[in-house]
């Protein structure tokens, strides 16, 4: 059994609110919303963090992001702006160590973030 928290999410060992999946990704809502919609897209096979990346899985990289795409359609943030986040490491606030792309919109968002 593992400890990761989103392999277990993935898994359904620990539920969430699902919306979107496929062979390769999961997405579901934050638990915590930072914002409006704050979806959290995740590869099913587990990854590290974008540390852990290696060339030869650009094209999991590219689904991820696809996959924001499709969130930020279904979710009709494409008008107002959205921002993917990547947190890598703990310095820069990443808590989960499972790689995981956040998709936040419906709120003005700031820049440079915090
Ligand atoms: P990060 O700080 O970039 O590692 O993001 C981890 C995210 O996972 C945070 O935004 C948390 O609110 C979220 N999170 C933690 N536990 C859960 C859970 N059980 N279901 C959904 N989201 C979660
Ligand atoms: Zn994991």
């Amino acid at each position: 059994m593992t400890t990761c928290l989103f392999c277990q999410i993935v898994q359904g060992a620990i539920p969430s609110k699902k919306v979107y999946e496929d062979e390769v990704c999961l997405a579901f809502e934050d638990v915590n919303p930072q914002a409006r919609v704050h979806v959290l897209v995740v590869p099913k096979r587990h990854v590290t963090s974008m540390a852990d990346i290696q060339e030869s899985e650009v094209g999991l990289l590219g689904h991820l992001l696809f996959t924001c795409s499709l969130v930020a359609r279904e979710h009709m943030i494409e008008e107002t702006g959205y921002r993917v986040v990547v947190n890598t490491g703990s310095g820069a606030g990443q808590t989960v160590f499972h790689l995981h792309v956040h998709v936040l919109g419906g709120r003005m968002f700031h820049w440079p973030p915090g």
